[in-house]
């Protein structure tokens, strides 16, 4: 009688990822990182899931399924895929070469097939790695809700951003400023290369070979289109330029403060990369800074793109080995400027509703003129940056309209009147129709945004283990224009709309994460 092949490897599991074995660090050499044991935690249990973005990526099912918990606490390899990788990189921070860091609590999981493409998974705060140095290679409850809700909330915005698909929390003690529990975010994104990767290999490991395969790995990945130009290293350097110029437009528009872009935490890709202290403008301060550690106020919401732009010369410091040609290399940063500026008037126009008037001065400096006013106002009085800008959208163009929702936001009335006497001058000019105009304001100035005191009471909520205020928030946060949102436990969200309380002004949010 023939006998049935007998089963060698474990069952595959009902619903399982499709991990990807050519992965873009599958093909790289071992020069790239390390490969640390598993580090499980005790107690996992689901603080929040991504359901918008599970169902993008087709993971519905498989984080339903019982192997989701224990991959994404770190407890247990997923069914098919190999052991995680940490990267090695280095970096600038607050400026000052700080030479290797590497992903001291980040574990990449692998490649999976998704209907957007391939997808690295990555844990953090996994455990430590060799790049760990001192510290426990663990993140904390706080921080990694912080994450997962911003992550979300940005692309939500409209904001290129890496994505968080779910933390699990942990009653592992971790020690920072106290005693807290531990906590693990799934990120993803296509790449989580940083400009530190490029550095590390042009400085710390000084490997013009590993550097030139990195970038001729990362030309053929994720920029094929400059494969073929004339220099490719060049071309690439001067996209990542164009990407990051973009980038800061939208985060200055949504005054959005990353609080810490060090190298190491800028993507290659222009993705928002590394949720720390991060926040978004209360009453305007162009100097605001979000990093209760940045003494220096090197991170202030004012200085990211200038910021950003001496990033990129350390990116293209790091490139040198492969392009030869300084001249060259500050010609491909160059465009920064004309793209950020152009990107950042697009941006104001769009949030105060104007379109580009045929008749107007190609340079644009009248409304150049209108916006900078308009900001100094906002200053001056310390106004409310997400709520001024949705409230402009009922500005009224009728003749001797009160503007009393906006006006009333400004301490020096005359200097508001005096300016939205020019704004409406401005709107009559393009024939602008009030209602039209406040449509496409809406779609632009978001009604939610994740201030400080929001992130603040999911936490507390979910540090005593109720966890239901952070998905709330998560819900909220996926419709930030809607002007009533859709939520079915959460019958008003108009407080979330609103000022922030008198007891946000003191939260200092440090880098202790
Ligand atoms: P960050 O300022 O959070 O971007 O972190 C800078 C560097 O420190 C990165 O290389 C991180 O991986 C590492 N790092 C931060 N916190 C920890 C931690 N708790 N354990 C291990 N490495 C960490
Ligand atoms: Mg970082």
């Amino acid at each position: 009688m023939a006998s049935l092949p007998m089963p060698t490897d474990a069952p595959a599991p009902a619903v399982a990822l499709t991990w990807r074995h050519d992965g873009f660090f599958e093909r790289l050499s071992a020069a790239y990182g390390s490969r640390p044991p598993l580090q499980p935690v005790p107690g996992a249990q689901w603080v929040a899931r991504s359901e918008p973005l599970a169902r993008t990526l087709g993971l519905g099912d498989w984080l339903d399924s019982p192997e989701a918990l224990p991959v994404l606490a770190g407890n247990q390899v997923a069914a098919g895929a190999g052991p995680g990788l940490a990267t090695v990189y280095s970096g600038h921070q607050f400026g000052v070469w700080a030479g290797q860091l590497g992903d001291g609590r980040a574990l990449l999981l692998g490649e999976i097939d998704t209907p957007s493409g391939p997808m690295e998974l990555q844990l953090k705060g996994a455990g430590s790695t060799p790049y760990s140095r001192r510290a426990d290679g663990r993140a904390v409850l706080r921080s990694s809700i912080r994450e997962f809700l911003c992550s979300e909330a940005m692309h939500a915005l409209g904001v290129p951003t890496t994505r968080a698909l779910a933390v699990v929390g942990s009653p592992l003690p971790v020690r920072r400023e106290t005693v807290e529990t531990a906590a693990i975010v799934t990120r993803v994104a296509p790449s989580f290369l940083r400009f530190g990767h490029f550095e590390h290999f042009a400085h710390t490991a000084a490997d013009t070979a590993a550097l030139q395969a990195l970038a001729d790995a990362t030309l053929a990945r994720y920029f094929p289109a400059l494969q073929g130009a004339a220099q490719p290293y060049l071309a690439l350097l001067q996209e990542v330029t164009l990407r990051t110029a973009r980038l800061l437009a939208q985060w200055q528009a949504l005054g959005f403060c990353h609080g810490v872009m060090n190298t190491d935490n800028m993507s290659l890709l222009g993705l928002t990369l590394d949720y720390g202290p991060f926040g978004f403008l209360d009453a305007f301060d162009p100097g605001h800074i979000c990093n209760h550690s940045d003494h220096q106020g090197r991170y202030a919401w004012a200085r990211q793109p200038s910021v950003a732009f001496w990033n990129l010369h350390a990116l293209a410091q790091g490139l040198m080995p492969l392009i030869g040609d300084s001249d060259a290399a500050l010609a491909a940063l160059e465009p920064y400027k004309a793209a950020f500026a152009d990107a950042m008037l697009d941006a104001w126009r769009a949030k105060l509703g104007l379109r580009r008037l045929p008749q107007a001065s190609p340079d644009g400096m009248a409304d150049q003129a209108l916006i900078d006013e308009i900001l100094r106002l906002m200053a001056a009085g310390r106004v409310d940056f997400s709520i001024f800008f949705r409230r402009l959208g009922r500005f009224s163009t009728a003749p001797g309209a009160a503007q009393d929702v906006v006006r009333d936001l400004f301490i020096d009335r005359e200097a508001f009147d005096a300016w939205a006497g020019r704004y409406r001058a401005r709107l009559l000019a393009e024939h602008s129709v009030d209602a039209e105009r406040q449509q496409r304001m809406d779609r632009v100035n978001p009604k939610f945004v994740l201030r400080n005191h929001l992130a603040e009471t999911a936490i507390q909520q979910a540090q005593a283990g109720d966890f239901s205020e952070v998905q709330r928030l998560h819900q909220l946060l996926q419709q930030p224009f809607e002007e009533h949102p859709r939520l079915a436990d959460l019958p008003d969200p108009e407080p979330y709309a609103g000022f922030p309380p008198a007891w946000a002004q003191h939260l200092e949010i440090s880098c202790s994460s």
